[in-house]
């Protein structure tokens, strides 16, 4: 096995297991990580609200690349060779187990990304990898030789066989600007996974109230998602919103974030048919006020909003209200209309799309078709998922794929 220098740029989730998987693969390779912060994997830190939501319970790859706005077709592959089993293996080999909530996504069975964040230190320890804090790097270029000579930030200079940049989703950083310079095109970043800001009587002061099946669009638009959608202080956000803000994160970011949304609070179901249960409860409910009976399980507050905005007062009763009522009740229900103002950070988990252009990479090894032995991993490339731990998936994806090709191991 030859011993090649390794530099893996970026202490993230993606370099620390690119340089772990390159170590471990190679045990003659030097790899170093330079991370420019004191403090390496901080997302880590932060994810899942503090729990890190490591990846989703989805082992197709088919299935698994339909929650990829972008990448997902470039990341079919990859995921065949490394998907969210290989992932739950991984930790597991190094003790740590996960755990699957309701909704497929998985954490660490301590609800502590602290777990997380410890293994990958102590891996990476074990594996033999040198890391570097408060140390970023400012340049890199290719000697004639073939070699990249990097510059860190306090003007020292080294030279590696390889090199990795993992430099994530800040795509205006230094890593993206390296990128360019070896000639990659950077498609044009924009906010991914975010809550809509909407200012509107029907949701005002129910904060924290939430719906377990809406159906949510954008006017003149395909975006259509569907799932748990729940009232915030600004406006709108779980699932339902968040998927649309990631499907349509280009388009919402051109119209300036205004837009009409639409929102069903009962699923699939079309306005006629909404109506029709309407009236069958009518004339079930004859004297019973319209506010303390609803055939669709809805939270009574928010019930009570969508009746008023149909015109129907809190105190009537079912058996007087009229036909045409019921229509406006049943399009309230089904086809609601909402001015979408603006966005708000989901704290939660956020990403941002656009970064290295997918066709100027290499999927087998992450490494670039333009510059030999430069590689990439995580969220500087132009991929990111829905929320669920899609995009911590791809980043131990590509970090794994393009740890191993550094190795000399594909
Ligand atoms: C609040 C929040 C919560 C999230 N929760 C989840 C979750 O639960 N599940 C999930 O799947 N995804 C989650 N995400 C998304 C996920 O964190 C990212 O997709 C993932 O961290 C990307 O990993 P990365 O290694 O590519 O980039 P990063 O984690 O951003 O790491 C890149 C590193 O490179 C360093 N760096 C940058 N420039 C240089 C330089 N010039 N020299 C040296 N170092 C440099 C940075 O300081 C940083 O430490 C969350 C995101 C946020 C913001």
């Amino acid at each position: 096995m030859t011993s090649p220098r390794v530099i893996v740029i970026g202490g993230g989730a993606a370099g620390f297991f690119a340089a772990i998987a390159c170590a471990e693969a190679n045990p003659v390779a030097h790899v170093v990580l330079y991370e420019a912060t004191a403090h390496p994997l901080a997302k880590v830190r932060v994810s899942g609200g503090g729990r890190c939501n490591v990846t989703h319970a989805c082992p197709d790859p088919r299935e698994l690349v339909k929650r990829y706005p972008r990448g997902g077709r470039e990341l079919t592959g990859p995921f065949n060779r490394f998907g969210p089993r290989d992932t739950i293996a991984w930790f597991a080999a190094r003790g740590v187990e996960l755990k699957t909530e309701n909704d497929g996504r998985m954490f660490p069975v301590t609800d502590n990304s602290e777990t997380i964040v410890d293994c990958l230190r102590l891996a990476a320890d074990k594996a033999g990898v040198k890391v570097f804090t408060s140390m970023g790097v400012r340049k890199a270029a290719k000697t004639d030789e073939g070699k990249f000579q990097v510059e860190f930030t306090d003007g020292s200079v080294g030279e590696f066989d390889r090199m990795l940049l993992a430099t994530g989703g800040n795509k205006s950083s230094v890593g993206s600007i390296i990128a360019g310079e070896f000639g990659h095109t950077i498609e044009a970043p924009v906010p991914s996974l975010f809550t809509f800001h909407i200012d509107d009587a029907r949701i005002r002061g129910l904060e924290g109230l939430s719906v377990l099946d809406a159906t949510t669009s954008v006017d003149g638009s395909r975006l259509r998602e569907r799932g748990p959608l729940l009232v915030t202080h600004w406006g709108m956000s779980g699932p339902a919103i968040l998927k649309l803000s990631a499907w349509g994160a280009r388009e919402l970011a051109e119209r300036s974030y205004k837009f009409t949304l639409g929102v069903s609070w009962v699923g699939e179901r079309t306005p006629a048919q909404v109506q029709a249960t309407l009236v069958a409860a009518r004339a079930a409910n004859l004297k019973k006020k319209i506010t303390t009976w609803n055939p669709f399980a809805l939270p009574s507050r928010l019930w009570e909003r969508l009746a008023v905005a149909a015109g129907i007062g809190p105190d009537t009763v079912w058996t007087s209200v009229s036909n045409a009522a019921l229509e406006a009740f049943a399009a309230q229900l089904a086809a609601g209309e909402f001015a979408v103002e603006g966005k708000s950070l989901n704290k939660e988990e956020f990403v941002t799309c656009g970064g290295v252009r997918l066709r100027e990479v290499d999927f087998k090894t992450m490494e670039s078709r333009l510059c030999p032995r430069l590689h990439f991993a995580g969220e500087l490339l132009d991929i990111d998922g829905v929320t669920g731990g899609f995009n911590f998936q791809a980043a131990w994806t590509t970090g794994w794929l393009a740890g191993r090709a550094m190795a000399g191991v594909t």
